[in-house]
């Protein structure tokens, strides 16, 4: 493309006409799109630019915690953006320390660090893990284990952490230091921490998911978690739990690790913290917070905007009671897709998950796959998201109606009485 003269060139500013073949000869091909453009939204519905409607079960993947235009996120960024949006960390951030303060208050961590997505906190954890391995462990070349079907982002370091080919393929070399362990199998992980240990590679740290999204709404088992915590409780490997997806009260809980009865050493988050403003944090307890002045950094991390609209989301969790309603329509949701796996189960083998992140897992046997069932379901006016081949993922906003919920089913009903 050659160089225009931009005060000249009306089309940068309209962008009202929209066509799928120019945005595809535009953007970079990262991303299988389904079909339609969506333009504006309201609650748990959303509308494409054909006027079609669609009620949201995706919420941007588990990240609009409050649904599309909540007066009360959109009054926050209004007033915040008005005020000052954007300063540099070299000066003290007020809403940066409030959101901090409500963020240690409220969970078992005692200092945080903001950053911008969910890969860049676990990239955070992983450096802060590294360090507090060669500045206290004292081990120089140390082993962070995590999961088979696991999901921790798509930088370097966090596609070596997800341990699924199919993230890593073309992309090597990948990162050193990390090795992987089937998930919620206790005996495996004693084993190989064994086996690296007789071979001289000690593990600082294990990063796991409570429940695996991407992977395949794989809820985490309570034994499991608990032998791990003793482990690291016994051996000083740190447990670091990726609550980028879980937290912030989409399992019915705050943390996806109160489900477990267990306190993680370091945890990260990033999806439902702003309810859509890009934000990422890094919390930790006092005696792993191993960073010192010029260890990590963010230029957008933390900012005034993102953080005024997380507080927005984590009082409103509180005024609208959501905690309570997503395990209330986390329940109804479970019931409902019981009812209709009960109906079909030729096809679908159960229904699994916490709170409001849930799946819909096909039987491998059916020819049926995740994206033949969503793509019934967006004609029906129902958005759904593949966390897999054979698993439907419910991730809808927290603020979601018990007729909604109601609405879903119907849908879900209906597209494997019509179509299957
Ligand atoms: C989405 C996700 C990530 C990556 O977050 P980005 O903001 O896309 O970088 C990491 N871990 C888990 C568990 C996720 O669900």
């Amino acid at each position: 493309m050659s160089p225009t003269n931009l005060a000249q060139d009306p089309s940068v500013l309209s962008a009202n006409s929209f066509s799928a073949a120019t945005f595809d000869q535009d953007v970079m091909t990262t991303y299988g799109r389904f079909p339609i453009a969506l333009e504006r939204g309201q609650g748990c519905r959303i509308w494409d630019t054909e006027g079609n409607e669609y009620l949201d079960f995706v919420a941007g993947i588990a990240t609009c915690t409050l649904g599309h235009a909540h007066p009360a996120l959109v009054a926050a960024v209004t007033a915040q953006i008005q005020t000052l949006h954007h300063v540099s960390n070299l000066y003290y951030i007020p809403q940066q320390g409030e959101l901090a303060h409500w963020l240690n208050q409220h969970s078992c961590a005692d200092r945080a660090f903001f950053c911008n997505s969910g890969a860049e906190a676990n990239e955070g954890a992983i450096k802060l893990a590294r360090k507090y391995a060669h500045t206290v462990l004292k081990i120089e070349q140390p082993v962070i284990l995590t999961a088979s079907a696991s999901f921790h982002g798509r930088t370097l370091a966090t596609i070596t952490a997800t341990a699924q080919p199919k993230y890593q393929k073309n992309f090597d070399p990948l990162v050193p230091g990390f090795e992987y362990v089937p998930f919620n199998d206790l005996a495996a992980l004693k084993d190989v921490i064994t086996t690296l240990d007789q071979n001289q590679r000690r593990v600082a740290a294990i990063l796991l998911e409570p429940l695996q999204g991407e992977g395949g709404v794989r809820p985490g088992q309570l034994e499991y978690f608990q032998g791990v915590r003793q482990i690291c409780d016994d051996t000083g490997i740190l447990l670091i739990l990726d609550e980028v997806q879980v937290g912030i009260g989409r399992t019915g809980k705050l943390w996806g690790y109160q489900n477990l009865d267990i306190e993680p050493d370091i945890f990260t988050l990033a999806k439902g913290l702003a309810g859509g403003i890009p934000i990422g944090a890094l919390l930790s307890k006092e005696f792993c917070s191993a960073f010192q002045p010029g260890d990590h950094a963010s230029t957008f991390g933390g900012n005034p905007f993102a953080c005024a609209a997380a507080l927005a989301v984590l009082k409103t969790l509180g005024t609208e009671n959501l905690l309570e309603n997503s395990i209330q329509r986390g329940e109804q949701l479970r019931e409902g897709l019981g009812a209709i796996a009960s109906q079909y189960s030729h096809l679908i083998a159960e229904v699994r998950g916490w709170g409001l992140i849930n799946g819909l897992v096909l039987k491998n046997e059916a020819e049926l796959t995740s994206i033949e069932v969503i793509k019934a379901a967006m004609n029906s006016g129902l958005l759904l998201v593949p966390a897999g081949p054979k698993v439907v993922r419910f991730v809808p906003p927290l603020i979601v109606s018990e007729t909604e919920v109601k609405q879903a089913l119907q849908t879900v009903q209906q597209v494997f009485t019509d179509i299957f």
